[in-house]
């Protein structure tokens, strides 16, 4: 379906935000339907997400950006592990060659969309920031690329006495730039990525700092820069050169994160081992880098060059593991009875997650609950017609996924259009099909959030995949149509009062292509399975909260760490 003249509250797609995953969904639109208009709503004043949001010292990514970089478009620098600055010139660039930039609309929130499947398409409402003005926008399909956390504040737990501290106490979220931490001692709070990113980065110029953790994470040191893949840029050019060292760092990537997941104990004494050479002779490794579960159950650190090592070996950092009692005005008393003194804080304690861009959906009047839909394929919600989201990996980089479901999601568009259809819901064929939560991820910004996130089946079409190469399968290689994928035209494009829907095995076990015309009172009985329903109702069709063997015990067994990215 396209618009013959789209016009400025009009548009085919509407994309929510504009950081890697947004600019990367219009790439793929506008290059395989570049008659299709859409735009990009971007609720802050700048392009790039998280890339521009972070500004604290030594910002970098974890990924090497040969997978996290854009299957379109090489990643040129030498290095693999790159700073914010340039992750955030690359988006830009991007934007800028392909025309994306000029679709995106800044300062404009989406506060809530609502489908309506008479008219199949969304009206959205967009909050312009400065004036608070609301002023709506139609689109046919919504693609939500919002990201996963809150952008105005990070998570900090409650910590008692905080006010006593006489320093300042700085969230890496908030970061201020006019912040001088030279010759000052430095206490960063936390042991995910953020934390160990920060501790090296501070530690070239602070008088020392401590990195306080209550539950250790894993820690890989990974060279910066990959010798190979820079060679064989001098070989066979950049682009054949990225294709292959793309491929080789996925294959590497999902080796390692099988393997942790098929051997966790060898994977567990392997690290350590690693660790161990890189600190200094007689450090206590299996107090401060032994965490009590198992490689990859949370996202594995990764510190360029080992620079957090190096840090600690020079003296320059140390590592506390404890627990903290009381905020005091020179620092923190931990429950050990030890008093770590401070000048600055740093609370390094994680994100506040934050689904589907915080925007409040809702599907022919009844209100859309994330946790009573279940992901489809990890791209659509059931029972929401026309609504796409990006959400990537957790266990390598984000964005792989983010190419195969943009792919995915043209294609639809395109069999939609052969076919004259204009709306797709997906519908599970089983009702009491058991749910499990969205993610079987431990880190604690994620398992905070877990319930107001929607959940996975047990059985394709149902799943979120994890695996690149499952996904590949499912998003890249097997048709778009599904059994459980229901496709429909609106009344407001042409089809009689009786729509035409395909042929499903929701009715008739088939799954063949055919279409056929359904009567409007099998139709009618079709939408009222719908889970968004009235609250009521809603209730009484709750998904089934059975858990698979084994998921709940395992995740049971994790202690979600405070630490975040
Ligand atoms: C410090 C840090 C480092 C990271 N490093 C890596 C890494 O190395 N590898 C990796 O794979 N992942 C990493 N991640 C995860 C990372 O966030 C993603 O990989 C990726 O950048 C997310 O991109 P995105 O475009 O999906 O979301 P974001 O970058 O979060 O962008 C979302 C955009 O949507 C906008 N938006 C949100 N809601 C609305 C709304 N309602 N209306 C309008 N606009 C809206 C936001 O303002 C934002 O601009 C990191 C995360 C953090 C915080």
């Amino acid at each position: 379906m396209t618009s013959a003249a789209p016009d400025n509250t009009s548009v085919d797609v509407l994309i929510v935000g504009a950081g890697i995953s947004g600019i990367g969904a219009a790439y793929y639109l506008q290059r395989e339907h570049p008659q299709r208009s859409y735009a990009i709503l971007e609720a802050r004043g700048a392009s790039g997400g998280t890339w521009d949001l972070f500004r604290y010292p030594g910002i970098r990514s974890d990924s090497d950006l040969y997978t996290f970089g854009y299957e379109f478009k090489p990643w040129r620098d030498e290095q693999a592990i790159a700073s914010a600055d340039k992750i955030l010139a690359y988006v830009r660039e991007t934007a800028a060659e392909n025309g994306i930039d000029r679709k995106i609309r800044f300062h404009s929130k989406v506060v809530s969309a609502s489908w309506s499947s008479r008219d199949a398409r969304w009206t959205v409402e967009v909050q312009h920031a400065g004036t608070g003005e609301r002023t709506t926008m139609t689109c046919n399909w919504l693609f939500c690329a919002g990201g996963y956390y809150r952008y105005e504040e990070g998570f900090t737990p409650r910590f008692e006495g905080r006010e006593r501290f006489q320093g300042p106490i700085i969230h890496p979220q908030q970061w201020p730039a006019d912040l001088d931490y030279a010759g000052q001692r430095v206490l960063v709070i936390g042991s995910g990525a953020t934390a160990v990113t920060l501790v090296p980065a501070m530690a070239d110029t602070a008088a020392h700092v401590t990195m306080l953790q209550r539950t250790p994470s894993y820690i890989m040191a990974l060279p910066s820069e990959d010798k190979l893949a820079n060679r064989l840029r001098l070989l066979l050019g950049e682009d054949r050169a990225y294709k292959i060292t793309r491929r080789k760092n996925i294959i590497r990537q999902q080796a390692i994160w099988r393997f942790c997941q098929k051997y966790p104990t060898a994977a567990r004494r392997i690290i350590r081992n690693l660790n161990a050479k890189m600190l200094p002779d007689g450090y206590p490794v299996d107090e401060h880098f032994n965490p009590p579960y198992n490689p990859w159950d949370q996202r594995l650190c990764l510190v360029p060059n080992g620079d957090l090592f190096k840090a600690i070996r020079a003296g320059r950092a140390s590592v506390v593991t404890d627990r903290i009692t009381t905020f005091t005005e020179k620092g923190v008393l931990l429950e050990s009875g030890r008093e770590l003194e401070a000048d600055i804080i740093v609370t390094a304690t994680g994100l506040k997650v934050q689904a589907m861009g915080a925007m409040s959906l809702s599907a022919d009047g009844r209100p859309v609950s994330l946790p009573d839909t279940v992901a489809y394929k990890g791209m659509m919600l059931s029972g929401v017609p026309n609504f796409a989201y990006a959400a990537g990996y957790t266990n390598s980089s984000w964005t792989l996924k983010i190419g195969l479901l943009c792919e995915h999601f043209c294609r639809l568009l395109a069999y939609m259009d052969a076919r004259g259809y204009d709306t797709a819901r997906p519908e599970p064929a089983d009702r009491a099909m058991p749910t499990r939560p969205f993610l079987n991820f431990g880190a604690g910004y994620i398992q905070r959030a877990i319930d107001e996130l929607p959940r996975q089946g047990d059985r394709a079409p149902w799943l979120t995949s994890m695996s690149y190469a499952r996904d590949v399968k499912l998003l890249h290689r097997r048709p778009v149509q599904d059994p459980e994928l229901r496709f429909s035209q609106s009344q407001s494009n042409g089809a009689q009062p009786s729509l035409v829907t395909e042929t499903v095995a929701l009715w008739t076990g088939s799954t063949s292509p055919a279409v056929r015309r359904s009567s409007p009172a099998r139709l009618a009985a079709s939408a009222s399975s719908s889970p968004t329903r009235s609250p009521g109702e809603a209730a009484r069709w709750r998904w089934s909260t059975g858990t698979p063997s084994g998921w709940s015990a395992s995740a049971r067994r994790r202690e979600p760490s405070a630490a975040g990215r």
